[in-house]
């Protein structure tokens, strides 16, 4: 309750001046120091005008400098680049045959991945000593909690392509916990009496990180680990995103869910998967308990935000962009091309939730609805025909 009265309250602190003064006189009954703050500034900012809603959509493919080697490729959407996007941030990934992104891990984020091309094995080494080892192909999607260490490497004769998500926006993939950057850095003597191997083969490490480096193209079968005595670990890391996630059809495309129910180690983030077919919509909604941050697999799209002060916001975006959308702020999405419109979309909650605007008129009295907008009844009964979703 608290919340949702500072939020009427917060959202009313810049607005016209009957909002404002609703504002403050509901503001003079509460005794809370916070809310009279609020209702003090409503005051103040009669004459100030709300600021532009920032962009949205930031391209990723060509937008950062990036990272490039024989092993294979890094584009980054954090902070830096994208600033709105505070709570994701994203990587799209290509190792090439016998490609592999080093040892390593995060220390301020969790890691998200959906495979776009080719095949891609990773390992992972859990708190309880286990270890999995994991081959992905396209659609699959995999999740390291943050601090967890694991590699990623290219399987096969085929580049592969993937999008990275992390659950910091001021997570940055060129700051990583990565094995060569410690090793490299740490006395040799130290590490010849850590590991029991000689110290020369420290020594002669370059005082560098590795990153992605390049070995022996991996095959099919699955290799053995150093120590076969390491039990496998039986957290799942990985989920069939593409075939097993919930899916809801719609007249202009579908959705598809992953959430912790579905993919209980996913404990941050919410995944989806949404098809728009062309001409077809993605109605008005908006989200209570996450922000929304879409990558675009392919096709064209308009998104559109909507931030209270009568701000609203269209952005067009294709094949390779990134959008976030802030919790709470109402958006649709129209694809503007002659082809399916693909999104990868995370949500910074394990839960999915959401509160489609046909659903809520539909879910008051006619009369009431009607005199919103003018309308007759009969007009606003006719809003129990249309659906909801993607149309
Ligand atoms: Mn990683
Ligand atoms: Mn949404």
């Amino acid at each position: 309750m608290e919340t949702t009265r500072r939020g009427f309250l917060s959202a009313a602190t810049l607005s016209t001046a009957g909002l404002v003064a609703a504002a403050t006189g509901i503001g003079s009954l509460i005794p809370d120091q916070a809310d009279a703050a609020t209702a003090a500034s409503a005051k103040s900012g009669l004459n100030k005008t709300p600021e532009e809603l920032d962009d949205f959509v930031f391209d990723i493919e060509h937008g950062s400098k990036g990272y490039a080697s024989s092993g294979g490729t890094a584009k980054e959407a954090t902070v830096e680049e994208f600033p709105i996007s505070q709570s994701i941030a994203g990587v799209s990934m290509r190792l090439n045959p016998g490609g592999f992104r080093e040892l390593h891990w995060h220390s301020i984020a969790a890691e998200w991945a959906f495979v776009l091309e080719g095949k891609v094995r990773t390992t992972v080494i859990t708190p309880d000593g286990t270890t999995s080892t994991d081959d992905f192909e396209v659609g699959d999607i995999w999740y390291f909690p943050r601090g967890h260490g694991h590699m990623l490497q290219c399987i096969g004769d085929q580049p592969c392509h993937f999008l990275l998500g992390f659950d910091n926006g001021h997570f940055s993939e060129f700051g990583t916990f990565s094995v060569t950057d410690w090793l490299s850095h740490t006395s040799a003597e130290i590490l010849a009496r850590n590991t029991g191997l000689p110290a020369r083969l420290f020594a002669a490490l370059p005082k560098k990180e590795l990153y992605i480096g390049t070995g022996e193209i991996a095959g099919e079968s699955k290799p053995a680990n150093i120590n076969t005595a390491i039990p496998v670990s039986s957290s799942a890391h990985k989920f069939r995103m593409e075939t097993d996630a919930v899916l809801q059809e719609f007249k202009g495309g579908y959705t598809k869910i992953v959430s912790s129910k579905e993919f209980p180690i996913q404990n941050s983030l919410t995944a989806l998967r949404m098809n728009l077919e062309p001409g077809a919509m993605r109605e008005l909604h908006w989200h209570p308990n996450a922000d929304e941050w879409q990558y675009v697999m392919s096709g064209q799209g308009n998104v559109s935000i909507f931030g209270s002060h009568g701000r609203v916001k269209t952005m067009p975006y294709s094949k390779g962009m990134v959008a976030f959308i802030k919790q709470g702020y109402g958006h649709y999405i129209e694809n503007t091309g002659k082809e399916t419109l693909k999104l990868i979309v995370l949500f910074n909650s394990p839960v999915y939730q959401e509160f489609s605007l046909n659903h809520w008129l539909n879910a008051n009295p006619t009369q009431l609805v009607a005199d919103h907008f003018g309308m007759s009844l009969k007009e606003a009964s006719a809003l129990v025909n249309h659906q909801t979703g993607i149309y």
